[in-house]
C-alpha cells in the first residue's frame, strides 16, 4: 500500500520490489539492530504477587518497612522549605500507629502519616486501597487519604465512585495540579490499584530546576496520568513552586481522617 502510494505520487508507473536476494548480500538491517545490552530478565507478576526483583513496602504482614514522620507536607506551599529543613537535619520518627489486620494496613485517624524507611526516586510503584463502605460521607470526607512520592506529590486517593469534589482532587488527581484522563473508580469497599512511573525532578547545584518530576499512573489498569510534569509539590493552599531536595526521598500515606486500607505494596527502583 505504502509503496502503491508512493510510486502514484512520485508519477512512477510501477510499484518497486524489494529484491531480497541482493538485500542479502549486505544485510543492511543489521545496522539498527542492538543486541547489548540484554535487559534482566524478571518473573512478571500475578495481579496479587510482585515481581522478582521488587522492593516490597507491605506484604499483609506488618509495618516493618515504614515510620510515622514527626511532620509531614502537603497543607501550605509557604511551609514546605521549613518542614524540609527540619525532616533533612532531624531524624524525628516514632513507630507507625496504623493497624494490620486481615492482610491490609489501616490508617488509623488521627495517628499521623506513615513515611518509608527507605527514600527512593525514579521509581516503579504498585500499591492497592480500598475506600470502606461509610454512608453519610462526601466529597473531600469520603475516604481520603494520598500517596505522596518523595514526600511531596501526591497522587489523590478518595472515594471518587459517585462521590462529587473538585475535579483535581478526586481519586488518581495530582492533587491541585492534574485531573485525571478519566474516573476509573470501583466503588467502595473493593479494592482497587495504582500503578505509577515516577521520575523525580533534578535540580542544579545552585537549586534551580534542572527538569520536573513526571508521572505515568494506571488506575485499576486505566491511564489515568500521561507523562505529567509537576508544578511543584502538591499543596492544599498556595501555588505549587519546586523547592530543591535531595536525589531520593521516602515515600508517605496519608492520615486524612479515614480508614483507608492498603495491601501490596511494591517498588522498582529505576
Ligand atoms: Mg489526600
Amino acid at each position: 500500500m505504502t509503496l502503491s502510494l508512493l510510486s502514484l505520487a512520485t508519477g512512477a508507473q510501477e510499484v518497486i520490489e524489494i529484491d531480497w536476494e541482493e538485500l542479502g548480500k549486505t544485510q543492511p538491517w543489521k545496522a539498527t539492530e542492538v543486541w547489548e545490552p540484554k535487559p534482566d530478565k524478571v518473573t512478571p507478576g500475578r495481579m496479587d504477587l510482585p515481581p522478582s526483583d521488587a522492593i516490597m513496602l507491605f506484604d499483609g504482614t506488618n509495618l516493618d518497612a515504614w515510620h510515622k514522620p514527626k511532620y509531614d507536607y502537603g497543607v501550605r506551599m509557604d511551609h514546605v522549605q521549613s518542614i524540609l529543613d527540619y525532616k533533612l537535619n532531624h531524624d524525628d520518627y516514632s513507630p507507625p500507629k496504623w493497624n494490620v489486620k486481615d492482610g491490609a494496613m489501616i490508617v488509623k485517624p488521627g495517628g499521623g502519616a506513615i513515611e518509608t524507611k527507605q527514600a527512593f526516586g525514579d521509581c516503579q510503584l504498585h500499591i492497592e486501597w480500598l475506600a470502606p463502605v461509610d454512608p453519610g460521607k462526601e466529597s473531600q470526607g469520603y475516604s481520603n487519604s494520598g500517596l505522596f512520592l518523595m514526600g511531596l506529590y501526591e497522587i489523590q486517593i478518595l472515594n471518587s465512585y459517585e462521590n462529587e469534589t473538585y475535579a483535581n482532587g478526586q481519586a488518581g488527581a495530582m492533587y491541585k495540579q492534574s485531573i485525571p484522563l478519566v474516573n476509573a473508580s470501583r466503588p467502595p469497599g473493593e479494592w482497587q490499584s495504582y500503578d505509577i512511573v515516577f521520575m523525580a525532578p533534578r535540580f542544579a547545584e545552585d537549586g534551580s530546576l534542572e527538569s520536573p518530576a513526571t508521572i505515568t499512573a494506571f488506575h485499576n489498569g486505566v491511564l489515568i496520568q500521561n507523562h505529567f510534569e509537576l508544578a511543584g509539590p502538591c499543596i492544599f493552599i498556595g501555588e505549587p513552586e519546586y523547592v530543591p531536595h535531595p536525589e531520593k526521598m521516602p515515600l508517605l500515606l496519608q492520615d486524612h481522617g479515614n480508614e483507608v486500607r492498603f495491601r501490596n505494596i511494591w517498588v522498582r527502583e529505576l
